[in-house]
């Protein structure tokens, strides 16, 4: 039986948890992670949308930060999607040096904040997903994108120039909130790489 761990310090945990435990179709377990040594009794993990700020502060806290970046270079498949792919990216447009924002690095992406703009703070568009046959639609709020993204990693989907979506290796990493609508394809796509 298939666990998975949603990093539950900050965020949307629980919309998270009930897409997952619906996509799963009871074929599996969904577990809050709070604590060390609860990554490694899961076989994927979880890092949902909120503020990326105090995610990166509560993990620091918690004495996550070492557990996830092991578990991402073992291999594990990760979904982080909106703050969650702000921690995952290896640099963030305009910050230099501060301090309350270290992103991992475990993807060679680089990202943009709040990219669409103050006054585009939520919105919904179709998007032309890499492997989909009919758009999906996707919810985004005060979402991040893309800016750069290096060789191994695969462009999934756009918004215009934006890229929305990308996978490096056992890392998908989303600006959107897939956990926000009923249609669980992406869910499915990380489903699939647990299995593979
Ligand atoms: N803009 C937020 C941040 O950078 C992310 C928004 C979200 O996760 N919905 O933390």
């Amino acid at each position: 039986m298939q666990r998975i761990g949603v990093l539950a310090l900050q965020g949307d945990v629980s919309e998270h948890i009930a897409a997952l435990e619906r996509a799963m179709r009871g074929q599996g377990e969904v577990v809050e992670i709070r604590k060390p040594g609860q990554m490694e009794q899961c076989q994927g993990l979880v890092l949902p949308g909120g503020e990326s700020t105090a995610i990166f502060r509560q993990l620091e806290r918690s004495g996550l930060t070492e557990e996830l970046k092991a578990a991402a270079i073992s291999g594990k498949p990760i979904l982080a999607t909106c703050a969650g792919l702000v921690l995952v990216s290896k640099e963030i447009d305009g910050i230099e040096g501060d301090s309350r924002v270290k992103p991992l690095g475990l993807m060679d992406i680089k990202i943009s904040r709040n990219a669409f703009g103050p006054q585009r703070e939520s919105f919904e568009a179709d998007l032309e997903i890499v492997g989909m046959e009919r758009p999906y639609r996707a919810v985004f709020i005060r979402a991040p994108a893309i800016s750069e993204v290096g060789s191994g990693v695969q462009v999934l989907a756009k918004v215009g120039d934006a890229v929305v979506a990308a996978r490096q290796k056992n890392l998908l990493a989303l600006a959107f909130h897939p956990e926000l609508t009923d249609d669980s394809r992406v869910h499915q796509i990380f489903l699939k790489m647990l299995e593979d």
